[in-house]
């Protein structure tokens, strides 16, 4: 499937562009990967118990919004067992035949990736079942009634499954991970490290406040705090500024038209459209996404996490609603209702 468009344009959401393959910035080690403090707790112990005993990783599922580090912790469970990493995608994958060829090629412990693994086609997750399960692989040989079933045995390997959406995923391959990993949106603090050491790897000379300011307006999220970093350290250099510091920072910043909470020019469509077009909501994601001339999957898997994490929207069983401090930072005057009534049912 093609990406949407909104993923050229937009400069903080969180899905990949070119500029991230920028492999030197990405950490290597549990030891060199900020924030996610329960995920590394959690890692260190099973990678080292594996380790320990000389056997394969149990199968990890992380899951949580685009650009948090899903693929990033992939790599690094792969670096911190040895082993070697393969990776794909769900959307890849068109074919039963595709995962087997991949499969077979593994070696004992080695760990495959798959992204995006909520869009695996359904006769692939079959293969998929008594891969994980039984490391295993039925496969029908001859049509008809000649028909028969071969099971081949595969080495025993570690299956890291990335997803923004575990409620998509079916109920038994769910079942079949047995570390699953659900990672949040950072905190400011974590995000000015992040930040900071970016710009040192770049060479970038930038102070505390400089990299909070980035920090604070990077929606929580480690790929758009990498991404803003560069683009100010552009508007930087054009200015001649030697030294990214808050004002730097804050001009770059207002110029790319985040605001001071992160929200970018879409976050604001979306709040605007629900207030003025919809009352505040309630208001369903389809209408919203075609209001907006946006994929739904967008919608759901970019812009509004953050938004529900920042308390601005609810997710209701009736549609989306603004909350009051949505409508504050809009600048307008929220219903009466909204504040109280509508909200939180
Ligand atoms: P996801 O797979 O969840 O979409 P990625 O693993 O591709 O996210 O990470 C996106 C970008 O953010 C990468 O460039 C990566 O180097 C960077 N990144 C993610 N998490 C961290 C972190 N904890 N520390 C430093 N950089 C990070």
């Amino acid at each position: 499937m093609a990406e949407p468009a909104y993923t050229d344009d937009r400069l903080i959401d969180g899905a990949p562009k070119r500029e991230d393959a920028d492999v030197a910035l990405r950490p290597k080690r549990l030891d060199d990967f900020i924030g996610q403090p329960q995920a590394k707790d959690n890692l260190r112990i099973f990678v080292g118990a594996a380790r320990k005993r000389g056997e394969a990783l149990d199968h990890v599922l992380f899951h949580g919004p685009p650009g948090l580090g899903k693929t990033t912790l992939a790599h690094i469970v792969a670096n911190e067992l040895e082993v070697n990493f393969r990776a794909t995608s769900g959307p890849v994958i068109t074919k039963p035949g595709d995962l087997a060829a991949l499969l077979t090629n593994l070696e004992a412990g080695d760990v495959l990736f798959i992204d995006e693994i909520h869009r695996l086609n359904p006769a692939v997750e079959e293969v998929l079942y008594p891969a994980m399960e039984d490391y295993a692989l039925d496969l029908m040989i001859g049509e008809g009634p000649s028909a028969r079933s071969v099971r081949i045995d595969l080495p025993h390997f570690t299956l890291i499954g990335a997803t923004t959406r575990s409620g998509l995923l079916a109920k038994p391959l769910l079942d079949r991970f047995g570390i699953p990993i659900r990672l949040d949106f950072y905190s400011h603090e974590d995000l000015q490290a992040i930040v900071r050491r970016g710009a040192d790897k770049l060479g970038a000379a930038m102070s505390d406040d400089g990299a909070m300011e980035i920090a604070r307006r990077a929606r929580g999220t480690p790929r758009v705090a990498g991404r803003l970093m560069r683009r100010v350290r552009d508007v930087a250099t054009v200015e001649g500024a030697v030294l990214i510091d808050l004002n730097v920072a804050d001009r770059a910043l207002k110029r790319l038209e985040i605001d001071g909470l992160g929200l970018d020019p879409l976050d604001r469509r979306y709040l605007r459209l629900i207030a003025e077009h919809f009352g505040g909501g309630p208001v369903g994601v389809e209408t919203l996404a075609a209001s907006l001339a946006e994929a739904r999957d967008a919608v759901e898997d970019v812009v509004e996490p953050f938004l529900m994490q920042q308390g601005l929207i609810q997710r209701t069983p009736r549609g989306r609603v603004l909350s009051a401090s949505a409508w504050g930072h809009l600048g307008l005057a929220a219903p009466k209702e909204t504040a109280g009534d509508l909200f939180g049912k």
